[in-house]
């Protein structure tokens, strides 16, 4: 029986991508183990966003070098967005490497396996069901907007949605191996649209299948959130109440120059229905991109003023190689570091604020230990008694410290 190792890089999306290559191996009578020198098979599965990821991802497949000479027969699969962005040239460096299997191609990954002739045939279903309190359900692939800065269009390519019914059994299969939450995940999730079938139905849907507590869903882009959308949410409470919705810049001009679609006063507009529907925000925001100005930074930090996220994660803008910003002149370094501080100091008030205004609400915990569960809206609350894990638990906050809620009970 193989054992296979597997190293992930990057999102949740490839977390997700994992579990279904692995599912495809387990069919061919693959088991997993966490230890590399029991393994048989490495799949990695990689990440091409930042030019670190990548080169983690290359570097371990150099290190496999050796460890594939020890044990005759040991096989190498290199998957996911680098493989995709690299392609054959890797294959020419790295000659060991058995099978190479782009981003676009994960969804033949079985078609892929059979070709090499190195696996044999399946014996079973090509679906595991992952253990875990959180179920991860790809809905969707690639992306059909063109930000600037970002390399994910090139490598994933055009939005791809699953099939509903495809969508619907992979979680009943996550509900009926112990999952309560399911999370939804695409590049802009919400775009979500197959067989007449509306990101808002799919909501509603998942939310049905038996053994479905919370439904999140990862990463939204702000134009798709639609009035069909909200009325949706108003009238489901397991459609969790917190969204991460990355804004990048408070400056129209610089979302512009972006291609992000939006403007800094529809974001806002949607910010403000999202609310109305009882929505946590987060954020990611970028700073330094390079034709950002000071007055556009000004903007950036109105608009955290405006929102109030309860968490930002901010970074220095970082050109990546193959995207049209990367042609762009940078700002100085230093330029970068001073607005980061500022902006890293602003968001951390809004976020000790947000966790202080839960003091004194009722809260429904999904609880993930026997103390500690994460409620709608995710924050992580600490209770007094113990409960089983995944049980919902209606309490209300007793105070807050850092970033922890405590429990009346
Ligand atoms: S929406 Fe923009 S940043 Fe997000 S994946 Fe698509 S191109 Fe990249």
């Amino acid at each position: 029986m193989n054992k296979v190792f597997i190293q992930t890089y990057g999102c949740q999306m490839n977390v997700a991508d994992s579990e279904e290559m692995f599912a495809q191996l387990a069919a061919r009578g693959a088991v997993l183990t966490e230890q590399l020198d029991e393994a048989d098979i490495v799949l990695i599965n990689t990440c091409t966003v930042r030019d670190h990821a990548e080169h983690r991802a290359v570097s371990f497949l150099g290190r496999l070098a050796s460890w594939k000479k020890e044990k005759p027969g040991r096989k190498i699969i290199f998957a996911g967005c680098a493989a995709q962005r690299l392609g054959n040239a890797l294959q020419k460096k790295y000659p060991f490497l058995d099978i190479l299997s782009g981003a676009k191609d994960i969804e033949h990954f079985s078609d892929t396996l059979d070709k090499s002739g190195l696996f044999g045939t399946p014996a079973l279903p090509g679906r595991l069901p992952a253990p875990g309190l959180t179920g991860y359900v790809t809905i969707m692939r690639g992306c059909n907007f063109a930000c600037s800065y970002c390399i994910v269009p090139s490598v994933r390519g055009a939005i791809k949605c699953l099939p509903p019914e495809d969508i619907l059994q992979n979680v009943a299969c996550k509900t009926a191996a112990g999952a309560k939450e399911i999370m939804l995940l695409g590049q802009t999730v919400n775009a979500y649209e197959k067989d007449g079938v509306s990101f808002a139905d799919l909501l509603n849907r998942v939310s049905e299948v038996p053994g479905v507590e919370r439904v999140r869903f990862t990463s939204p882009h702000p134009i798709y959130f639609t009035p069909d959308f909200l009325n949706a949410v108003k009238a489901n409470p397991k459609i969790a109440r917190h969204v991460h919705l990355p804004v990048q810049s408070g400056s129209s001009k610089v979302l512009q120059e972006m291609k992000r679609g939006y403007t800094r006063e529809i974001f806002l507009e949607k910010i403000h229905a999202l609310r109305d529907c009882g929505f946590n925000i987060s954020t990611d925001i970028i700073v330094g991109f390079p034709t950002e100005t000071e007055a556009d930074f000004q903007q950036t930090l109105s608009l955290v003023d405006a929102v109030k996220f309860f968490i930002a994660y901010c970074y220095k803008y970082s050109p990546r190689q193959g995207t049209p910003a990367a042609r762009m002149k940078l700002l100085p370094e230093k330029v970068l570091e001073e607005r980061l501080d500022i902006l890293l100091n602003k968001v951390r008030g809004f976020s000790d604020a947000a966790y202080q205004l839960q003091v004194g609400t009722h809260q429904e915990v999904l609880m993930e230990t026997e103390t500690k569960g994460r409620s709608s809206e995710n924050f992580w609350v600490k209770t007094k008694k113990k409960y089983p894990v995944g049980s919902l638990v209606h309490t209300e906050i007793e105070r807050a410290d850092g970033t922890l809620l405590f429990a009346r009970d």
